[in-house]
């Protein structure tokens, strides 16, 4: 229940540091606030002074409650605070006694607000320290005009109501109102585009007619906590996810009831889905005003095939945009406590493949000696690749790190010498392979 607090009679007990962020958080409110207590903060007296609240310097007497909408409990006595509680109980008046709940009527929640939005988190007393914490991390997801956005949308809300019938269209306009993309600011569905077409009498063809954006989104290795919070809203939000086979449902866990999730990526080595169906997909749902995330493991760029995908969507006039993620490398790297670069070392990291396409001048060259290397999808034939890079110059006691299912409970790091690699046992896919010039230390 969410009251409102404007112009009621709220009575508070107490008058020091228990007492004051209650008795700001009800003036916070517009509540009429009155402040029982013998003695007060410097501060409280001077909200009393300023004519804020109205102080009476003298203990609790069951009458003060009289005409009162509620009254909050807050002295370091709980003799005192009982007495409050079982005065209120009597009179009918809520009651909050602060860290007693069962003399509780109300609890105060941890309140996280954006102008008219109140997210109130409670833990029924039981540990406010984890209400702030939440309250702290839904932060992050929303932006701060939050407000002003909901102003426009609560405006718009009220012309859509009078300018459409009742019915399932309208409903579903209301929904794609308020659909933002909230990880965007600039990309705000009220301001660009429905601003104008709720006037016009063809606005449920127009509204249509707007194409979704199409999200070329990084998951990285595969830990939820290493999306990025744009990635992470993004997948809160969409109406479509086509996902590659890397990503974890611990990721695909937070897309939002009623999104359309597909799987397109390889299974088994084996791709079910073929390129071009994912254009079509991808093209198709933006045309149908879909926000469609295209979910890709590590940093989409890279390994990822993004470039056949942009240029299908360029040629199909759909708006993208790219969403960075933590490539492989960089996540296995830090599994393994490793830097890629080192002053001394190496100033450069090349991030090539050993499984190339036919047209592709890829795989591993003489010339990155002296760089590290990140091989991505490097297969389980380690001979094979100590061979290669023996015979193209590499020293014998270059170093290597293999890291499979980096950033996932799976995970797995084998270290060797160059000249020890294929002695290695192979770990499973999805696996990288660092190597990195020797130390001659
Ligand atoms: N776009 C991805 C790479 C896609 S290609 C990125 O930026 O990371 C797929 C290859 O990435 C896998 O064969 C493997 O070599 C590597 N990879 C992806 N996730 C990985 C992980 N969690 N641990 C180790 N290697 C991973």
């Amino acid at each position: 229940m969410f009251l409102k607090l404007e112009g009621r009679h709220c009575i508070v007990v107490g008058a020091g540091a228990v007492a004051r962020p209650k008795i700001e958080s009800l003036l916070h409110a517009n509540a009429d606030v009155t402040v029982i207590a013998p003695e007060a903060q410097p501060e409280i007296a001077a909200l009393a002074r300023d004519g804020r609240l109205e102080w009476r310097a003298r203990v609790f007497a069951p009458d003060d409650l009289a005409g009162a909408f509620l009254v909050v409990a807050a002295t370091n006595r709980k003799p005192v605070n009982h007495a409050v509680a079982e005065a209120a109980r009597t009179q009918g008046v809520l009651c909050n006694s602060v860290d007693d709940p069962p003399d509780c009527d109300f609890y105060y929640p941890s309140v996280l607000e954006r102008g008219d939005l109140q997210i109130a988190i409670s833990t029924a007393g039981k540990s406010p320290a984890l209400a702030m914490q939440l309250r702290e991390e839904l932060s992050t997801m929303l932006p701060e005009d939050t407000g002003p956005w909901l102003d426009a949308l609560g405006e718009q809300r009220l012309r859509a109501l009078a300018a459409l019938p009742p019915g399932d269209e309208r409903k579903q306009i209301l929904h794609q109102l308020a659909h933002r993309e909230i990880c965007d600011p600039q990309n705000c569905p009220v301001e660009q585009t429905l601003h104008q077409l709720l006037e016009r009498a063809e606005e449920i063809a127009v509204l249509a007619a707007h194409p979704g954006t199409v999200y070329l989104t990084g998951a990285g290795p595969g830990a939820p906590d290493l999306l990025t919070l744009r990635a992470r809203a993004l997948i809160r939000t969409a109406d479509c996810i086509l996902h590659d086979d890397l990503v974890p449902p611990a990721i695909l866990a937070l897309c939002r009831t009623g999104a359309r999730v597909v799987n397109v990526g390889k299974r088994c080595g084996q791709k079910l889905v073929t390129q071009e169906q994912i254009h079509e997909w991808m093209i198709e749902a933006a045309r149908a005003g879909q926000s469609v995330v295209r979910l890709k493991g590590g940093d989409p760029g890279l390994f990822g095939r993004a470039a056949e995908e942009i240029a299908a969507l360029a040629a199909g006039a759909i708006p993208f945009k790219i969403v960075p993620g933590v490539s492989a490398p960089l996540a296995a790297a830090a599994a393994a406590g490793i830097s890629l670069t080192d002053r001394d070392r190496s100033s450069r990291v090349v991030f090539t493949t050993r499984h190339r396409a036919a047209n592709e001048a890829g795989g591993v060259c003489a010339q990155d000696q002296g760089s590290t290397l990140a091989l991505y999808m490097p297969g389980k034939d380690y001979a094979a690749l100590q061979d290669e890079l023996l015979g193209k110059g590499w020293p014998a006691n270059a170093r290597c790190v293999v890291v499979s299912a980096a950033a996932l409970s799976s995970q797995q790091i084998a270290f060797a010498q160059l000249d020890g690699l294929a002695a290695l046992k192979p770990l499973a896919a999805p696996a990288i392979i660092l190597i990195l010039p020797d130390r001659d230390d």
